[in-house]
């Protein structure tokens, strides 16, 4: 039922409105294979010149690492590609509103442009939180957009959360019986 919910498509970038939600889709892979990887399914890509030059999905579980999200592993490949810290020219996308971990990284990255698609009541601070990527006293503040296909973005870890309830449930029924 996800995978039909997302429909990719191979679409052309028939115009520059649809390149985001392109992007989006590509970063919605990755929190696919998050997705099958039993991880909250958070996705990003990172691209340069209208090339995906990294892509990251959340490991935390796999890795049991705290600072494993989609836009760290993202971001640290990227430098790796780039043979640079700095990833100028470069757009972040990310399904997920970023937290302050992500969102300091990418202050100090100099992403110049970044694009999510959920907003995160909970954790996100681009925005929602507070928005550290609009705070005048850090000396680089990137380009911002949020809502990006933001209910397919939703819809999949809404998913995901319902599926984790209902494995719960069952468990919980299951240890009734016994
Ligand atoms: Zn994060």
């Amino acid at each position: 039922m996800i995978s039909v919910l997302l429909g990719f498509s191979d679409m052309l970038l028939s115009h520059d409105e649809n390149r985001d939600e392109y992007f989006m889709r590509a970063a919605l892979r990755e929190a696919e294979r998050a997705l099958d990887a039993d991880e909250v399914p958070v996705g990003c890509v990172i691209v340069r010149e209208n090339q995906i030059i990294a892509r990251g999905y959340n490991r935390r579980e796999a890795l049991q690492d705290p600072t494993a999200h989609a836009e760290l592993l993202a971001i640290t490949a990227a430098a790796n590609h780039l043979g640079s810290w700095r990833l100028e020219d470069t757009t972040l996308y990310v399904t997920l509103e970023p937290c302050p971990m992500c969102a300091g990284a990418i202050i100090l990255a100099r992403i110049p442009r970044v694009v999510f698609g959920a907003y995160d009541p909970k954790a996100g601070c681009c925005g929602s939180l507070m928005n550290l990527l609009a705070d005048a006293r850090f000396n680089h503040r990137p380009e911002l957009v949020g809502g990006v296909l933001d209910n397919v973005c939703g819809e999949l870890l809404s998913a995901f959360f319902r599926e984790i309830r209902n494995r719960n449930r069952n468990r919980t029924d299951f240890s009734g019986d016994m």
